[in-house]
């Protein structure tokens, strides 16, 4: 008998989840509160260009990559533009209190090799550094799509050991230590918190090669959407869910802004559980220990964003991602309350379709703590008032100044600029705090921060970057999970290895 889902959100996680899920036979309807689908994948356009708001670095898309296996299986690999990087630099960073750069290159060999060009005393230890970090990663069976069958996953030692700690075990310069915790803006990562898993997912996934969107990640968006449509679902924009009705610890409905009623054999939650919980009307089913937990655990920080239209012709395309730091013990300070802003940032070129020479476009993307914007949390998108936009124009301001260091320039190439802080991304997505990555991973605890993707209401299944890990490789292998509870354990993944073998 056909089943059906409802799915409210329609970011990475409410997509995925529907195009897997329609592509297997279920009825699926996904619920978006904003006009726009794509939460995190969202594009905007702005002084007539294309910018993306929360997907510019991307792994998994290789040759033989996850995620690109997952597109594979869906079938929209021929409906996506996607640029990798050049191999032989991934990434540059700058440290600015030594003025030093360091290339990154794509490979276990070439990332080794192209670090120990600054570190070569510390060869031996990067080779050890990095097979330890794939071999963390090699006990994760979903990232290799490995179907199994164990119900409990015991973990190494290191697993779940802090990232710093991991680092430092390994890597005896402090310097490189610091380098090599370049990539914490990408997954909120914090010291003597965030467990080396994350780390090493991160890390191997775009040593493997990263990739980005060409034109808009939003293409990537329609693509998933298409799916679900042509498998007879629909995807419902501009009309959030304002209540969701339970009856003897049962889901019976979902009722959106305008009134609409939505009903179905299962409800499948891609928003973030805080948001979620504030949905039940009278009673909630869900256990007030679940909630209270939900509601407790801490989030990942969140980020400042500079987009810059270039003038035509003036700023050369640059084909990998670069990161700017002030100081190298300053790598595990973004979480840090009350500090001086910013620490540092990551800056890229998002390409075109028909990219060439010049950029048309720069993003500069700074993690930055609630309280920065805490004193306007009572205000909505367009009405924060002048001291909300003199002080997003003083952040601008600093972000340039850094940039100026690098690029004496780069003021003469900029048309104009369009900012977001973590209230923009608060009030598009309903995330908590305006958090970049959900719920921040703990070492030390656990368990708190691993929201299982199953809960007490039996016909309430979460999925999205809450559970398990966040961004553009994680959520889409949660989204796995998510649909493997409807659809049979392994279902999905001996499928995806079935097509493969079957070509
Ligand atoms: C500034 C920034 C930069 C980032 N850069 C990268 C990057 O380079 N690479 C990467 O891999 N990851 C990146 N991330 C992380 C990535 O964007 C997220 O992990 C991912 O988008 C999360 O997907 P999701 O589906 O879980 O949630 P979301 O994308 O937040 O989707 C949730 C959706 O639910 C909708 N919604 C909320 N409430 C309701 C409701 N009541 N009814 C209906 N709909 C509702 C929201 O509008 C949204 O569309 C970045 C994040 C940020 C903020």
């Amino acid at each position: 008998m056909e089943k059906s889902a409802v799915i409210i959100g329609a970011g990475l996680g409410g997509l995925f989840t529907g195009a897997i899920l329609a592509k297997e036979g279920v009825k699926v309807t996904v619920i978006e509160k904003n006009a726009t689908i794509g939460g995190g994948l969202q594009s905007f356009t702005r002084f007539g260009e294309v910018f993306d708001t929360g997907m510019h670095v991307i792994g998994g898309m290789q040759p033989g990559g996850n995620i690109r296996r997952i597109c594979k299986y869906l079938g929209i690999l021929d409906k996506i533009h996607i640029k990798d990087v050049d191999h032989d630099v991934i990434d540059t960073l700058y440290f600015a209190e030594d003025q030093a750069s360091y290339r990154i290159a794509q490979g276990r060999e070439a990332f080794v090799d192209s670090l120990a060009e600054s570190f070569p005393d510390q060869r031996e230890n990067l080779q050890r550094y990095v097979d330890a970090i794939y071999n963390i990663v090699g006990e994760l069976d979903l990232f290799y799509l490995r179907p199994s069958d164990e119900y409990v996953v015991m973990h190494s030692e290191e697993f779940i050991m802090a990232t710093n700690e991991f680092i430092a075990k390994y890597i005896t310069d402090e310097k490189l230590a610091a380098v090599l915790a370049y990539m914490n803006p990408l997954y909120g990562g914090r010291k003597d918190m965030t467990p080396a898993y994350i780390h090493s997912l991160i890390c191997v996934l775009y040593i493997n090669g990263p990739s980005r969107f060409a034109g808009g990640s939003y293409l990537f968006a329609e693509a998933l959407r298409d799916v679900i449509v042509e498998h007879g679902g629909q995807v419902v924009t501009n009309d959030g869910v304002q209540r969701i009705t339970s009856e003897n610890r049962l889901i019976t409905s979902v009722i959106t802004r305008k009134n609409r009623v939505f009903t179905a054999d299962y409800y499948i939650s891609a928003i973030h559980p805080c948001t979620l919980v504030k949905l039940f009307e009278g009673d909630s089913p869900l256990p007030k220990a679940y909630v209270n937990r939900l509601n407790d655990i801490p989030n990942s920080y969140s980020a400042f964003t500079l987009n810059i239209k270039l003038k035509p012709n003036r700023f050369r395309y640059i084909n990998h991602s670069a990161y700017y730091m002030s100081r190298y013990d300053e790598v595990w300070n973004f979480s840090r309350e009350n500090w001086r802003w910013p620490l540092g940032f990551l800056y890229m070129t998002p390409p075109d379709i028909d990219q060439g020479e010049f950029a048309s476009k720069m993003i500069i993307t700074a993690p930055m703590t609630w309280d920065k914007v805490k004193r306007w949390e009572e205000t909505y998108i367009g009405n924060r008032g002048k001291e909300y936009e003199e002080w997003k124009a003083q952040c601008a301001e600093e972000l340039l100044s850094r940039m100026e260091e690098i690029y004496p320039d780069l003021r003469d190439c900029i048309e104009d600029i369009n900012t977001a802080s973590p209230l923009t991304i608060r009030d598009w997505y309903a995330v908590k705090e305006g958090a970049m990555c959900g719920y921040s991973k703990d070492c030390n605890n656990i368990m708190l921060s691993q929201v299982p993707i199953v809960t007490k209401v039996k016909n309430l299944l979460l999925t999205g970057q809450n559970c398990n890990v966040h961004g553009f490789c994680g959520v889409p292998l949660t989204a796995i999970n998510t649909s493997e509870v409807i659809l049979g354990r392994n279902y999905v993944l001996d499928k995806i290895n079935l097509k493969e073998n079957d070509e």
